[in-house]
């Protein structure tokens, strides 16, 4: 499992990060570390910055800084590793989830669904369509 974030620095590192709460009993925290560059590996690769210095959240690609190596958004994230620490909202198991960074259509939500590692049921994390600003804010 790669490292919960605990500092700024750590979150800036993250394509994703969010924390829920499951049901009435359980909760999850998720997050998804960026990764180094597939050709280079000098740098994380991020969304590319225009020309006023922001970065474009919107862009389909995610581009290395070092070696402007560009890979597709869909491919790139999928490559990626979901970190789920979560309560079960069926059998308060705590554990950890690893999962792909895939998100499946459930009932019309892309989610990222997971499952307890001692009741099987699921542990959704759907996503959140209005929030802006934040890091949940991934499209
Ligand atoms: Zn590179
Ligand atoms: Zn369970």
């Amino acid at each position: 499992m790669q490292a919960e974030p605990t500092s700024e620095e750590d979150i800036n590192k993250l394509v994703y990060y969010t924390r829920r709460t499951l049901g009435a009993k359980g909760k999850a925290v998720v997050w998804v570390y960026r990764q180094s560059c597939p050709k280079c590996k000098k740098s994380l690769m991020g969304k590319p910055r225009g020309k006023d210095g922001k970065v474009k959240i919107r862009s389909l690609e995610y581009v290395c800084p070092s070696c402007n190596n560009a890979v597709e958004k869909k491919a790139y994230e999928e490559s990626l590793t979901t970190n789920i620490k979560y309560v079960c909202p069926s059998c308060k198991n705590e554990g950890v989830l690893e999962i792909p960074y895939k998100r499946k259509k459930i009932e019309g939500i892309d989610t990222l669904r997971g499952k307890c590692e001692k009741c099987s049921a699921n542990i959704d994390i759907t996503k959140k369509m209005k929030e802006k600003g934040q890091k949940d804010d991934d499209e």
